[in-house]
Order: structure tokens, then sequence, then C-alpha cells
């Protein structure tokens, strides 16, 4: 704790006078992001710093391995479901990105097993993710198979965000769009997902 503490010293000191005029701003004003982003987790891939986003521009969803499950409305708690319900619905972004990365552990679970210690959730959600495990499985070559699979995975994401009827049809009036990138961690290189299913640095 002691450590965030200090860093929460340094925004005050550093981070706060900068900013201080656009957050009473949003307080005053409310928040209206354009762009919302389904990220992983994962703590080496922060979403604002990758798009180098300042307060209020950027709505953010993280779970493990950036998956948005098909449209259920069953009463269950789907919080990836209800944050972009708030984002779509009420905030009205225009932009949806499913962001996903390089050495990913949820992927991992998926093509390989979950940690030991880690059964109780995680499998049954990375499940989501089936139809990405088994193009991967079945793709006939075994290279870069976990960078293929999260690949996978953002398309797996793209298409379950199209069963949401409000998604879709929003698209369709040409009102929301939808977009797939990856982030690699170790080059800090972003790839974008293109027309034809493959993904490409932005450049
Ligand atoms: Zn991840």
């Amino acid at each position: 704790m002691n450590i965030l503490l200090e860093g929460y010293r340094r925004f005050r000191a550093n981070g706060w006078p900068e900013r201080r005029r656009v957050f009473e701003t949003l307080a005053d004003d409310g928040q209206s992001p354009k762009a919302l982003v389904v990220a992983c987790i994962d703590s080496r891939v922060d979403p604002a710093m990758i798009f180098d986003a300042a307060p209020g521009e950027l709505l953010t969803i993280r779970n493990v391995a950036n998956l948005v499950p098909p449209y259920a409305p069953d009463g269950a708690y789907h919080g990836t479901s209800a944050a972009l319900e708030f984002g779509i619905r009420v905030l009205e972004v225009r932009h949806v990105i499913v962001l996903g990365h390089g050495l990913c552990g949820g992927v991992r679970a998926l093509l390989d097993r979950a940690p030991e210690q880690a059964h109780e959730f995680i499998p049954a959600w990375m499940s989501i993710a089936e139809p990405a495990r088994l193009r991967t499985l079945n793709r006939g070559s075994a290279e870069n198979a976990h960078a293929y699979c999260e690949h996978e995975v953002i398309k797996v994401s793209l298409a379950n965000l199209m069963t949401f009827p409000w998604i879709a049809e929003r698209v369709g009036a040409g009102k929301l769009a939808l977009d797939g990138a990856w982030f690699d961690i170790r080059s800090g290189v972003l790839m974008t997902l293109q027309p034809d299913g493959t993904f490409a640095p932005y450049d």
C-alpha cells in the first residue's frame, strides 16, 4: 500500500496541478468519452498509456483476455455487458476497440491450461474464446500459436459485440464503429485488424 500512496503523493504534487482544469470541467459537465476500449487486465497493457488518452477521453473495460461474451440478458452477473450497455446506450460512444496483446496469460490458459490454483472462474470465462482455440488448433501450424490465438480472440470478441442488438443496430446505421488491435509488449508496436483479417503494424 505504501508504494501506492507514494504514487498518489507524486500525482497530487505533479499530475493534479497539470490536470486540475480537466477534472473540474469533467466534474461540472460530466464525461462524454468518444471511444470505449475492451482490454485485458494485464498490468503491462494500459490503454490510456498506449493511446495517450487524457482523463475523460476513454471508457475502458478490462477483463481476462479482453473478451466480450455473447449477448445474454439472463439476469446473471454480466460485468462486461453492463459496462458495454452503459458506454454504448448511455454515453453513446462512437467507437469500440477490442485491444488484445502479446504474452496474454488468459490465452495461455486457453491453449495450454489454467494455472492449478485458478480453476474456479478462468476456464469458464475463457470458454467464450473456444472458437479462437479451435481455429488455432485447426490451422495446421504450431508456429506462433499464442499470437495467432490472441488475434483470433480479438475477432471472437468483435463477433460477439455484434450479437448485442443495440450494437448491431448502431453499427448498421453508421453510428458506431468496431475495431480490433493487438499490442506487442516487447516492441511497443500496435497492430490493427485489417479488412482481410490480418493484423498490420499501425504507422
Ligand atoms: Zn492478457
